[in-house]
């Protein structure tokens, strides 16, 4: 549930609100917005559901209470409506802008990146990616140039403007991963790893997380609630496909999960064809059918010479086919941005109730 306050309010009455909520150990969570501050109450309420929400709408400068029908309570709609925007450096995720991280899969060189960085960015690219600590099936297979990787992506940063996104793989990874990049990104095998999320949670910098490869929509608003729960509302979320009985494609990309996410968060969410297919051929067709179905953006792989990286050879674009993909998604983007945006309306048919039910004070 959550507290919407009177415009009037003073400190003093919030202040009120939120002691009763620490009373009863739970947690307060302030939100203001244009129209007043919001107090969300996290924890295990249970049966005190009825007599908490009467006992809160009762208190001084209070408006109204809402209950939030969601598990997942401050990456909600409900609580939160307006879409979250995540600025970082020059870029701005989710304020209706095209979102394109783009780089290699590993940084494997400096020369690699520096040459990659370029390009992506002459193209149009506004994130650049590049993976400095790799999660791989084999522990056989190339790991990662771990810090060094990171001095060249902040090298790369120096020198285009772009800012970093980069894997962290562990809690005790974040301090450094966080000193170098400007956004952290959390990989499908890690979606639920509860204390890495914690981590990632208590540092001032933006986290992309990736969709766990068998996590349903839930499971992953639960996840992005960790974080947000744990201090850090800049989060963004990443549809990279998900294991079918399909084998084809390396997984299968949930292009569903873009609109019904926009419906049920205001987080900003971004599509990985690159991990989602595996396939460089499906790369841009699926690109353009994310950005088509309303996704913020894209994260897509790019190598100066793809068939001799050292991970995902088979799915990275090549230079010249990542600038092709920009001349293609602009134009999708520019005539569908805004066309599936109606979260209130969504809303109502999920099932969600957004004209101010719950317990009013008048
Ligand atoms: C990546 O983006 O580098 C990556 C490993 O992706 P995922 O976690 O989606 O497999
Ligand atoms: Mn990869």
């Amino acid at each position: 549930m959550f507290v919407v306050m009177r415009t009037t309010a003073t400190e003093a009455e919030l202040l009120g609100v939120k002691s009763r909520i620490l009373a009863e150990g739970l947690t307060p969570y302030e939100h203001g917005s244009e129209d007043g501050t919001k107090v969300a109450v996290v924890g295990e309420i249970g049966g005190r559901r009825p007599a908490l929400l009467a006992a809160l709408a009762e208190l001084p400068g209070v408006e109204r209470v809402t209950p939030i029908s969601r598990p997942f309570k401050l990456t909600s709609r409900e609580f939160h409506p307006a879409d979250t925007v995540i600025r970082v450096l020059d870029a701005a995720v989710g304020d209706g802008s095209l979102t394109v991280m783009a780089g290699p899969c590993s940084v494997e060189s400096r020369d690699q990146l520096l040459t990659t960085a370029r390009r992506v960015k002459s193209a149009g690219a506004t994130i650049l990616r590049g993976g400095a600590f790799k999660p791989r099936t084999s522990p056989y297979a190339f790991q990662g140039l771990g810090v060094e990787a990171l001095r060249y992506l902040a090298e790369a940063r120096e020198e285009t403007g772009l800012p970093v996104i980069t894997e962290v793989m562990e809690p005790n990874q974040v301090d450094i991963v966080a000193e170098y990049a400007d956004i952290l990104q959390i990989g499908t095998r890690n979606m639920q790893n509860y204390s890495l999320l914690q981590a990632v949670g208590r540092v001032a910098r933006p986290v992309m997380l990736k969709r766990g490869y068998g996590a349903t929509i839930e499971e992953w608003l639960m996840a992005a609630e960790y974080i947000v729960s744990s201090g850090n509302p800049n989060v963004i979320l990443c549809e990279r496909g998900i294991r079918t009985f399909e084998t084809y494609t390396r997984n299968t990309m949930d292009l569903a999960a873009v609109p019904l996410l926009h419906s049920l968060t205001h987080l900003p969410v971004v599509v990985d064809p690159s991990h989602a297919t595996g396939k460089r051929f499906l790369v841009a067709p699926l690109a353009l059918g994310g950005v088509a179905v309303g996704a913020d953006g894209v994260m897509v792989e790019v190598h100066p010479d793809p068939d001799s990286a050292l991970s995902d050879a088979e799915q990275q674009l090549t230079l010249d086919q990542f600038r092709e993909l920009m001349t293609e998604l602009v134009p999708v983007h520019e005539h569908t941005r805004g066309l599936h945006r109606d979260p209130v309306l969504a809303g109502s048919e999920l099932g969600i109730g957004g004209s101010g039910a719950g317990l009013s004070k008048h």
